[in-house]
């Protein structure tokens, strides 16, 4: 008995001695991990890091309109809910897209000035409390803590930053007084069992993959500017200088956007206790009127046939903005003013607002990763803008049906053009729900949708995440619809 007992210690020294030799340092983060208190849903830990629950962006923010130049501070208030150690983090700086004429997103009609460089710079990057290495590498830009940071540990993320809002007629930058700020503070990105989801230049599609997290926001603008804002907040400080500040939260934001105008109107009706707001240049008041109306109306739809809007408000402003009709985020979209002044309310003009208003359920309340599965939510969101039209507008769809198979199994960067990434994620997206609805019936579908956005609600989900769900609720084996549009056994 002793003489096995030996044998045995002998073995567990061995193993010991031969992971240290193996994985050196490595071994203190596994030993912290094993004795690490186990984060919540500690299974589904590694796939949600930053963790929604626990993340919270306070960030103080300054225009300053003569330079165009945003003075920020942002704290990320996180834990390392990964289950590993971090020896790095990664941060999308998505003003640095526009640093460079020859990479720049924005269509050349969006410099409505000639070509206006648009960048992120940082001061001092820290991290609880110590400062921080960073390097930016284009939109991405990798921190480097002083020490490895352990599983279940609290991180306090500090960032100086400043960024050049581009005079350019687009989500991000500034042009008739109106400055559109979409996705322009430094964001944490989202690390899981595949790495980290960072962010890449792109000139079509939305190169984005984020957490949900809470928003405290100190904004401090002239007081000749109005505001719309993610979240809710109440009237302005006004400071003696002629500057103003605003006291901005907003609860399980997938981003957080901002619009400054100068000479708006504010629109404003509600339904079922949810404000819908819109701010439209003053002198197109009457022709936004309907187009509140009816946001309002497909608002309550998806409401009802989706899953309950997680927010107080829903925002629309119209922009001089290039280059998309409307962009989404997180309780607002942003209308480019063609849409308004063409007219707006024809077919296609409510096919689009229902798309816009959609990824509101579709990127906002369930993410993905639109770099890697675009079609998920641009599927999504089109394929519930045809149900409003067909249920609520009683307009008959038919969608023509794809001449040669698209695959829906590529990423942004597979994409060869504009009109492959809309023909795949869009048109492909939509063609798939339609498919879908044929095999299963519409009971069916909106089951799976359901169960999908309750099951992943402030959660990013995949592509094998939502085929599983279907293939659940289809109760059936699904494998030969699926290969159809991926071309691969999904469950492979
Ligand atoms: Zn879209």
């Amino acid at each position: 008995m002793k003489r096995i007992r030996f044998y045995w210690l002998t073995f567990f020294i061995g193993i010991i001695v031969a992971v240290y030799v193996l994985y050196g340092a490595r071994i203190v983060d596994i030993v912290a991990a094993l004795a690490a208190p186990s984060p919540s849903g500690a299974a589904q830990s590694a796939a949600l890091f930053p963790s929604p629950e626990e993340t919270q962006y306070i960030m103080r923010l300054y225009l300053e309109p003569g330079s165009r130049i945003i003075y920020g501070e942002t704290r990320i208030l996180t834990s390392n809910t990964s289950g590993r150690g971090l020896g790095e983090l990664w941060l999308t700086a998505y003003p640095n897209a526009f640093s460079k004429s020859s990479a720049t997103p924005a269509p050349a009609d969006a410099y409505y000035a000639g070509f206006n460089p648009g960048w992120m710079e940082f001061d001092e990057i820290s991290i609880n409390g110590q400062k921080a290495q960073y390097t930016s590498r284009g939109v991405s830009v990798q921190v480097l803590p002083p020490a490895d940071i352990m599983p279940g540990n609290q991180i306090d993320l500090s960032i100086k930053w400043k960024a050049l809002v581009p005079r350019l007629a687009y989500r991000y930058g500034t042009r008739d007084g109106v400055y559109m700020l979409g996705n322009f503070y430094p964001v944490l990105n989202v690390l899981d069992k595949d790495g980290w989801h960072n962010s890449y230049n792109s000139v079509f599609g939305d190169p984005f993959c984020f957490h949900c997290a809470n928003y405290l926001v100190e904004l401090n603008i002239p007081e000749y500017y109005d505001m719309v804002a993610t979240g809710s907040y109440g009237e302005p400080i006004i400071e003696d200088n002629g500057r103003q500040t605003y006291v901005i939260q907003a609860e399980n934001a997938r981003d957080f956007a901002l619009v400054l105008m100068y000479d708006y109107a504010k629109l404003q009706t509600s339904i079922n206790k949810l404000n819908v707001n819109c701010y439209v240049p003053n002198g197109y008041k009457d022709l936004a009127q309907p187009i509140l109306e009816k946001a309002a109306s497909m608002l309550n739809y998806f409401n009802c046939s989706l899953g309950t809007y997680p927010y107080k408000q829903f925002s629309m402003a119209f922009v001089p903005m290039k280059g998309f009709h409307g962009m989404e985020y997180s309780g607002m979209i942003f209308l480019s003013e063609d849409y308004l002044k063409r007219g707006g309310l024809d077919q296609s003009g409510e096919m689009l607002l229902a798309h816009e208003i959609a990824h509101q359920w579709w990127y906002g309340v369930v993410g993905n990763d639109q770099l890697k599965e675009p079609w998920l939510d641009e599927g999504l969101a089109n394929w519930s803008a045809y149900k409003y039209l067909e249920d609520v507008e009683q307009v008959k769809v038919n969608i023509t049906e794809l001449k040669e198979g698209v695959s829906l199994a590529r990423e942004l960067r597979d994409m060869y053009s504009k009109q492959d990434y809309y023909r795949t994620a869009y048109s492909g997206g939509e063609a798939f729900w339609f498919g879908l609805e044929k095999e299963l019936g519409k009971e069916k579908v909106n089951k799976a949708l359901r169960r999908y956005l309750a099951t992943y609600r402030f959660k990013i989900a995949g592509t094998q995440e939502l085929l599983d769900v279907i293939e659940k609720e289809a109760d059936s084996n699904m494998d030969a619809y699926f290969y159809k549009w991926f071309k691969v056994n999904p469950g492979n």
